[in-house]
C-alpha cells in the first residue's frame, strides 16, 4: 500500500476505501488521475471518465473554471467545493497561486463568504460543538474521523474580522485559517480540525433568518459560557493529546481571558493577539530598515486598543525591552486610542490590559487632536473603522516624521483606516505603509509603491508547524517575538526598495519553514521540545511540509 493511503488509514478510524467511497474522500480522491491500475485495485472501472489525466492537467481545468467566476464569492465557492472533493488538488492549486487565491481563501473573500455562510452552506467540515452537546464533547470530537490531529483552530463567532457577530457562520474562518496552515506551512489536512463552538448568537439578523446554521438562541454568557470553553478545552485535550489549539475571533473580553487561562496549561495562542502582534512587530522591523531608524527611538499610536492593539503593544514592549529600554520606558512609547478616546491616566472605563498603557495626558476623544500632542512616529490602526486616518492625520504625521510608519490593518479591506493611495498622496510619499488587507501597487509621482500586507499568515503557520513538529509543551510570547525577527529577516533589499516591509507572499513556504526552525529553536532552549533535537532545524521543517502531489496507491 503507497505510503500516503497508509499514513490516512492509522490517521483515521476508517477503512481503505473504494469505489465511489474513494472518490468521496478529498483526502485521497485523485479524481480523473487515478491510474489504471487503481482503476481496477479500487473498484472504479466505470465511475471515472476513461481518460486518466496527469495532475497539471486537472490543475489546467481548475483555473479555467475558477476564471470563469467574474466575482470574489463565486471563486470561494468554486475553491471550496475542490476542497470538499480533492485535497491534493485544492493546495496545488492554492499554494502555486497563493498571492491570488489568498484574498479568495482568506480576508477579504472570507469575511463575505461567513456573511453568507448559511445560504451558501453546501457541505459540513470540522466540528460544530452546540449547547446540546454539552456533557458529551468528547464522543462529539471523537466522530472526527482522524485521530492524529495536531491543529485546532476554534472560535465561537463573536468577531469575526472586523463583522461582529456570525454566531456559527463563522465557521467559515477556522476552515480558512487551517487552509493556510497546510498550504503556507504544510501542516497535513489530515491533522487539522476546525472547531466552531456554537454558543448561539445576539446577530437578530442571523436570529431570524430561516437558514441560518447555528442554534438561534442568545450569546451564552458567564460561568454556563465558561464551563462550556473549560469541556471543550478539556476534551479536545483529551482526545488529541497533541494538538495545538488556536483561539480565532472571539470577542476582545473573552479573548484575553481565556488566553491567560490557558496558554500555561495548554499548547494554545490567540492570533489575534499574539499572531498580529508578531506580524506586525515584523513589518516595524522592516519599516525601520526603510527609515534607518531605531526601534527604541520609536513612539506608537493606536487606533483601537482591542486584541490586535494589545497584542501589537504586547510585542514591541517586549522588542524594546530586548533592545535595551526598561517595561516602564517601554511602555511610554506606546500610546492608545480606543472608541471613547485616547487612553489616559484616571480614565475610569479601562480594561486591566489597559492600564500599564494609560499614561499622564489630557483626556481627548479627537484623534487628530492625540496625533497632534503626542507627535508619534508611527500610528497603527487597528479599529475596525474606515477613514480614520484622514487626510488631516496623514498631513499631521508627515509634519513631524521624515517617514512616518502608517499601518492601516483593519480587515477587510473596506474597514481598513486608511487606504495606500491616501497614505501616499497625504503624506507626499514620505508614509512606510502596510494593511491588513490585500492592497495593489500605488504609482505617485513616477514612483511605484508596494503595499505590505501585514497579513497574519505570514506568522501562524510557521509558528504552528513549529511546535507540533518538535511537539512542544506550551507556546509562549518569545516564540511570536522570534517569529518576527526570522519574517522580517527574510524581507529583501528589493523588497525594502519598494517600500514593501513584508516578503511576497510567492516565498511563504520557505519563509514559514525558516519561522517554525527559530520557534522550534527556542523550544529546545526552554526545555519545551519533547523530540529529540533534529540536526538541521530548517531542513527539519521543509522535509515535515504535506506537499499537495498524488502517490501512486498501487
Ligand atoms: P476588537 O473588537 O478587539 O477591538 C477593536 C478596538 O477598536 C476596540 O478597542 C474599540 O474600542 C476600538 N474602536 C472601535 N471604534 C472606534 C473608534 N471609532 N475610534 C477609535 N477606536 C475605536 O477587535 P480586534 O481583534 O482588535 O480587531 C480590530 C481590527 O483589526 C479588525 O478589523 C481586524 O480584522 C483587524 N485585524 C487585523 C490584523 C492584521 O492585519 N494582521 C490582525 C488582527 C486583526
Amino acid at each position: 500500500m503507497a505510503a500516503r493511503l497508509r499514513r490516512q488509514i492509522r490517521k483515521s478510524s476508517m477503512s481503505v476505501p473504494r469505489g465511489v467511497e474513494l472518490l468521496n474522500t478529498p483526502t485521497l480522491n485523485k479524481g480523473t488521475a487515478f491510474t489504471e491500475k487503481e482503476r481496477d485495485v479500487f473498484g472504479l472501472r466505470g465511475l471515472l471518465p476513461p481518460h486518466v489525466h496527469t495532475m497539471e492537467e486537472q490543475v489546467e481545468r481548475v483555473l479555467g473554471n475558477y476564471h470563469r467566476y467574474d466575482t470574489p464569492l463565486g471563486r470561494y465557492v468554486h475553491l471550496m467545493s475542490l476542497h470538499d472533493r480533492n485535497e491534493a488538488l485544492f493546495y496545488r492549486v492554492v499554494t502555486e497561486n497563493l498571492e491570488e487565491m489568498m484574498p479568495i481563501i482568506y480576508t477579504p473573500t472570507v469575511g463575505q463568504a461567513c456573511q453568507e455562510f448559511g445560504h451558501l452552506f453546501r457541505k459540513p467540515r470540522g466540528c460544530f460543538i452546540a449547547k446540546k452537546h454539552k456533557g458529551n464533547m468528547v464522543d462529539v470530537l471523537r466522530n472526527w474521523h482522524f485521530v492524529d490531529v495536531k491543529v485546532i483552530v476554534v472560535t465561537d463567532g463573536e468577531r469575526i474580522l472586523g463583522l461582529g457577530d456570525l454566531g456559527a457562520d463563522g465557521m467559515g474562518i477556522p476552515i480558512g485559517k487551517l487552509a493556510l496552515y497546510s498550504a503556507c506551512a504544510g501542516i497535513d489536512p489530515a491533522q487539522c480540525l476546525p472547531v466552531m463552538l456554537d454558543v448561539g448568537t445576539n446577530n437578530e439578523g442571523l436570529l431570524n433568518d430561516p437558514l441560518y446554521i447555528g442554534t438561534k438562541q442568545r450569546r451564552m454568557t458567564g460561568d454556563e459560557y465558561d464551563e462550556f470553553v473549560e469541556e471543550f478545552i478539556t476534551a479536545a485535550t483529551e482526545v488529541f493529546p497533541r494538538a495545538l489549539i488556536q483561539f480565532e475571533d472571539f470577542a476582545n473580553a473573552n479573548a484575553f481571558r481565556l488566553l491567560e487561562r490557558y496558554r500555561d496549561r495548554v499548547l494554545t495562542f490567540n492570533d489575534d493577539i499574539q499572531g498580529t502582534g508578531s506580524v506586525v512587530l515584523s513589518g516595524i522591523i522592516g519599516a525601520l530598515r526603510i527609515s534607518k531608524q531605531k526601534l527604541t527611538d520609536q513612539k506608537f499610536l493606536f487606533l483601537g486598543a482591542g486584541e490586535a492593539g494589545m497584542g501589537c503593544g504586547l510585542q514591541i514592549v517586549a522588542a524594546m525591552v530586548s533592545e535595551g529600554l526598561s517595561e516602564e520606558e517601554a511602555r511610554s512609547r506606546c500610546w492608545f486610542f480606543d472608541v471613547h478616546g485616547l487612553i489616559v491616566k484616571g480614565r475610569d472605563n479601562l480594561g486591566e490590559e489597559h492600564k500599564p498603557y494609560a499614561h499622564d495626558h489630557k483626556p481627548t476623544k479627537d484623534f487628530l487632536e492625540a496625533v497632534k500632542s503626542i507627535k508619534p512616529t508611527g500610528i497603527i490602526g487597528a479599529s475596525a473603522q474606515a477613514g480614520m486616518f484622514s487626510k488631516d492625520v496623514l498631513e499631521a504625521m508627515a509634519g513631524f516624521n521624515d517617514r512616518p510608519i502608517v499601518f492601516a490593518l483593519s480587515n477587510p479591506t473596506h474597514k481598513a483606516e486608511c487606504t495606500p493611495e491616501e497614505a501616499y498622496t497625504h503624506t507626499d510619499g514620505k508614509a512606510i505603509y502596510a494593511s491588513g488587507s490585500p492592497f495593489g501597487p500605488v504609482e505617485y509621482k513616477g514612483q511605484t509603491f508596494v503595499p505590505g500586507q501585514g497579513n497574519n499568515a505570514y506568522i501562524f503557520p510557521g509558528v504552528g508547524l513549529g511546535v507540533v513538529a518538535v511537539n512542544a509543551t506550551r507556546v509562549t510570547d518569545d516564540m511570536f517575538y522570534a517569529a518576527a525577527k526570522a519574517l522580517a529577516d527574510e524581507c529583501g533589499e528589493e523588497d525594502i526598495k519598494m517600500g514593501r516591509v513584508y516578503p511576497p507572499l510567492s516565498r511563504i513556504r520557505e519563509v514559514s519553514a525558516k519561522i517554525a526552525a527559530a520557534v522550534a529553536e527556542l523550544a529546545y532552549e526552554k526545555g519545551l521540545a519533547q523530540l529529540p533535537r533534529p540536526k538541521d532545524l530548517y531542513q527539519h521543517m521543509l522535509d515535515a511540509m504535506y506537499k499537495p502531489e498524488y502517490e501512486d496507491y498501487v
